[in-house]
């Protein structure tokens, strides 16, 4: 009787645990069954022939209308052509050419330009939890080479590491009044919200830069961004649904905040560096709606076809005043159903109240 009693139990608790086994797996993996914002829209090759219009956040979105930067300009080369990731809003790719022009007026030799975005956006197969909707841009610190590079050597030629690995001091043998210059002329146009750069950069610039010290409060300290600069533009006109980032405060930032960094808190290893990345997790129904009528629009007829040529494309440069952000319904319904941990990363990072976190993946 007893045998009988615990057996029947015994199948009854197997059945109890299968069913939540499933019932759990169903809940747990709905991503399984649905493809990866990432795959789809690493897969794309061209953008959408559409009128230029960004959706979502930098860290969780698409954008509509993008533009080439030509691999070669007077003042410029791109690098790793390969990554196919030389597009961006049109008002993006004219500020970065304005910017090499006006670079070189200053004295910098030219821009070597690192990733921007993927033909429509979105989460990227790897590498950069943002760079999604076509206003983030990486630029090498490493000065232009006075030769058009081959192919061969855009995929190959290393960038040059500024900051020492141990003291998160920039190299002093390398860093130059050229690139405190770069980082000045970048800064000062209305467009540019923010820059990202090591710490060690940041403090370089703290320490040493005299007069208009203005300039010093878009320059923000972040993981990594020691062989480049990130230079991030804000929502532009025409994109009703583009999330605005928080400003940042007034002051030059070069107190507290920037102390924090040359603590031991943020340099302490991830401790659970194998958990999935907000990337790998993204769906289509995390980001935008409209994302999905991005991955379903025409495109033009080849990659030439849709290369800025400075006077083609219609181009608005005027950012909005950074107000208030108003988040539409359709990207704040789409973080439902999304794990906490994925929520933390979706934002870029901002440290002007620093907490500690763990190193996210490379921005
Ligand atoms: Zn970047």
């Amino acid at each position: 009787m007893k045998t009988a009693t615990r057996s029947s139990f015994g199948k009854r608790s197997l059945l109890a645990a299968a069913l939540g086994l499933l019932a759990l797996t169903g809940l747990a993996q709905p991503a399984a069954a649905e493809e990866r914002a990432k795959d789809l829209f690493g897969a794309e090759k061209l953008p959408t022939a559409t009128a230029p219009q960004s959706f979502g956040f930098y860290s969780k979105g698409c954008f509509a209308g993008g533009v080439a930067i030509p691999m070669d300009g007077p003042t410029w080369q791109v690098m790793r052509p390969s990554r196919n990731r030389r597009w961006g809003h049109p008002a993006l790719i004219a500020l970065i050419e304005k910017l090499s022009r006006d670079a070189v007026a200053d004295g910098w030799p030219g821009l070597l330009i690192g990733d921007i975005a993927q033909p429509r956006g979105g989460p990227m197969l790897t590498g950069h939890a943002s760079h999604q909707i076509g206003l983030d841009a990486d630029i090498w610190l490493t000065p232009m080479p006075d030769r058009t590079m081959t192919r061969a050597q855009r995929e190959t030629m290393s960038a040059t590491l500024m900051v020492d690995d141990k003291t998160h001091l920039v190299k002093d043998a390398l860093w130059t009044p050229a690139h405190t210059a770069l980082l000045k002329r970048a800064a000062s146009y209305p467009q540019v919200e923010r820059i990202l750069v090591n710490p060690g950069i940041k403090k370089k610039l703290c320490d040493t830069v005299k007069g208009d010290r203005s300039w010093l409060r878009k320059i923000r300290p972040f993981w990594g961004h020691d062989y480049h600069f990130h230079m991030r533009i804000g929502c532009q006109p025409g994109s009703p649904t583009c999330k605005e980032q928080e400003a940042t405060p007034d002051d030059d930032g070069c107190g507290k905040p920037l102390a924090w960094w040359f603590t031991q808190e943020p340099w302490r290893p991830n401790k659970n560096p194998d958990a999935p990345k907000a990337r790998d997790l993204m769906t289509m129904a995390n980001l935008p709606r409209e994302c999905r009528a991005v991955l379903d629009a025409p495109g033009p007829a080849s990659a030439e076809a849709a290369t800025y040529n400075g006077s083609a494309v219609p181009v608005a440069v005027a950012a909005p005043e950074p107000e208030a952000p108003s988040l539409p319904a359709t990207t704040a319904s789409s973080t439902e159903g999304l794990p906490s941990a994925l929520n933390a990363f979706t934002a870029t990072p901002e440290v002007g109240v620093p907490v500690p976190r763990p190193r996210p993946p490379g921005n």
